[in-house]
């Protein structure tokens, strides 16, 4: 096999021999009917992976594994919100993902139908997005900490025939309720949805609304010991969409095949993560985000790996005691040799007592994962010499699916570097390109905009969700006289291909880890009567990464004229946010000015306006209409 190569050799093989590489790799998974044709990019930039083959992700997660590994750990669910912990074997799992689809069956939810999944971190969740693949269905899943508005343009989005959901999540032990806001989004949609299924954990009241709402626990009886088999899809079918962030205040679609995904992240599994079928898989983050779909469900299951599911925060124990060794605790119990976290929990747990790392056994760990936002060296030094196991930054986004750069240590053992993610992963022909004029930039440490070569590697997403042309607008045409993805990201590369990453090009902020659009919020912001004009900007944060920042002009500047006023003011227009889009969007400070920098064509500086606030100089202020709009800013952010 090509991974007994060097890893220079095989990703030189993945790019100039990428039928062979891609048709070997495929054989990880099993095939209903074998692929005719392995990369069919007659269309750029649609790319289709393994046409004329069918396969099915649920299939290849869960059945697959039930004659080898029946009675093996699958499913690990662990919650210190509710002090529970259940473990399901690759046959439990089986047969609950097989009561999940009955039912959906049942409701009549065919192939090609969507299912919008807006959960807490409970096994359901996880039992629908399998139940959806098993038959065909489109899950499209939303993060449980989004609000009602942004709950509700996903449902437009998606129209889906069904939405599955839950009384309640838990947060630091406070029960965060799930219906009101679900049918506060039902309600403002345009799309109205026929059926609710709801489980009900007992946390919240839920009320029913007669003929659309649906109890999960009655239907699961009823269906006990279904046998609902697998339904065969082509390679190329829709799996699933996810919405994330951009540039306008629209979410975007994103679109996932089938084949394609289970291959790239069954060869990633091993390539990159070091995980062997019958270990567990550790992944903190959250269902609701693209991590969470690749390395908490398809990925660890695709390879035959058990998977934690866990409800809670890093620092808090089963009881909800203070510990900052859950984490630990839980690797030492359940033998966890690969780990996959976010830079902003390890902030989180450095700011706790090293003592927490020293009280359990971690030797089963091969390597910590982190992802989802710059690492700094700080953090990777403390963790790594805490842990004492490498620690390997991967970068990516929602859009790939999984890491375009990383190391695959499972491939060839190469060290890592402080501050870089890594080199090109298999299949990604990364590129940098001068912004302006488009010219590939083949220096080491030159600054340009990360690129990705076409035909995008399988796994990758295959359209933005009913809208081709968005597609090719947004990622394909960003860079003047060339047809190539634009990841929106600045880098750099050395003379050794690791390449450091920048920023982002574009208005997405990374707050903890959460993609966030500033249009988003500027729009939430905006609704409330008492504001004009309103610029949202990310601003670095030691814990977070970075926060939102929030400047807005007042209708009536009166409101804001005392102190009290503007504090008030401010409470207020959070909350609009919370209430709107959720606490992850919620700004950090909504601060009052007269007037916001602008061009004198009345483009706003939202550049501007973050170099002021991170204490950066902002440049060349001869654009600006009017300087005294930076200096406002500037007094401001004085007084902290
Ligand atoms: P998301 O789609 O939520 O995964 O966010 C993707 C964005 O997060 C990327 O475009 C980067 O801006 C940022 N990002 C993700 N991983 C990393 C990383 N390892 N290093 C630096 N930035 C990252």
């Amino acid at each position: 096999m090509a991974e007994r190569s060097t890893y220079a050799e095989l990703h030189q093989r993945s790019l100039a021999d990428r039928e062979a590489y891609w048709a070997e790799q495929a054989q990880r998974i099993e095939w209903h009917t074998p692929f005719t044709r392995v990369c069919n990019n007659d269309n750029p930039p649609f790319t289709r992976w393994f046409e004329g083959g069918t396969t099915n992700l649920c299939h290849n997660a869960v059945d697959r594994h039930v004659a080898t590994r029946g009675d093996q750990n699958a499913l690990v669910w662990v919650s210190t919100e509710v002090g529970q912990e259940r473990a399901y074997s690759y046959r439990e799992l089986q047969a609950e993902v097989m009561g999940m689809a009955a039912i959906l069956q049942a409701q009549g939810v065919k192939q090609g139908d969507r299912v919008l999944i807006y959960m807490p971190m409970i096994p359901e969740a996880v039992f629908a997005m399998l139940a959806c693949t098993r038959i065909g269905a489109v899950h499209s899943v939303v993060f449980g900490g989004f609000a009602s508005v942004s709950l509700a343009s996903r449902i437009e989005d998606a129209e889906p025939v069904m939405v599955v959901s839950a009384d309640a999540g838990s947060r630091a032990g406070k029960v965060v309720p799930y219906k009101p806001l679900l049918d506060e989004a039902l309600k403002l949609s345009a799309h109205k949805v026929p059926q609710v299924l709801m489980v009900n954990r007992g946390l919240a009241p839920m009320p029913m609304t007669e003929g659309r709402d649906l109890d999960y626990t009655a239907l699961r009886e009823q269906h006990r010991g279904a046998q609902v088999p697998v339904v065969w899809l082509d390679s190329t079918a829709i799996s699933y969409t996810i919405y994330t962030s951009g540039t306008t205040g629209r979410p975007k679609g994103v679109q996932r095949d089938t084949g394609g995904y289970a291959v790239a992240l069954a060869a990633s599994m091993e390539q990159i993560f070091l995980g062997q079928p019958g270990e567990t898989y550790f992944s903190t983050s959250d269902i609701g985000w693209v991590v969470g779909h690749s390395y908490i469900v398809y990925g660890p299951l695709l390879h035959g790996m058990a998977t934690i599911l866990y409800e809670g925060l890093p620092i808090r124990g089963m009881n909800g005691e203070p510990d900052a060794a859950i984490w630990w605790s839980l690797v030492e119990k359940y033998k966890v040799t690969a780990m996959f976290s976010a830079p902003t929990a390890v902030r989180v747990l450095k700011k706790q007592d090293p003592a927490a790392l020293k009280k359990h056994d971690l030797s089963s760990l091969r390597a910590l994962f982190l992802a989802g936002e710059p690492l700094d060296e700080p953090t990777a030094s403390w963790i790594s010499g805490a842990l004492g196991v490498p620690i390997i930054d991967n970068y990516w986004q929602t859009e790939s699916g999984w890491p375009i750069l990383t190391i695959a240590n499972g491939v060839e053992r190469k060290e890592s570097r402080f501050g870089s993610p890594g080199i090109a992963m298999p299949g990604y022909d990364v590129k940098l390109l001068d912004e302006q004029t488009g010219e590939e930039l083949t220096q080491p440490h030159q600054k340009g905009v990360v690129v990705i070569e076409g035909p995008l590697p399988p796994g990758f997403m295959q359209t933005v969700w009913r809208d081709d042309a968005r597609f090719v607008n947004t990622y394909w045409k960003s860079v003047p006289g060339k047809m190539v993805y634009s990841t929106f990201d600045w880098g750099i590369r050395d003379e050794e291909g690791y390449y450091f990453i920048l920023g982002r090009t574009d208005d997405v902020i990374n707050v903890a880890g959460h993609r966030l659009g500033t249009r988003e919020i500027e729009e939430s912001l905006s609704s409330h009567a008492a504001v004009a004009e309103v610029a949202v900007v990310g601003v670095a944060d030691q814990l977070k990464g970075q926060v939102a920042m929030a400047f807005a002009v007042l209708k009536d500047t009166a409101r804001a004229a005392t102190p009290e006023g503007a504090l008030q003011l401010e409470g207020e227009l959070m909350k609009v946010v919370e209430s709107q889009l959720g606490a992850v969007a919620r700004p950090a400070r909504v601060r009052f000015v007269t007037a916001l920098p602008k061009t004198r064509s009345g483009k706003m500086l939202r550049r501007v306006i973050q170099a002021v606030c991170e204490g950066r100089e902002a440049g060349d202020l001869t654009t600006i209409e009017d300087p005294s709009t930076v200096q406002q800013i500037k007094d401001l952010v004085a007084v902290r």
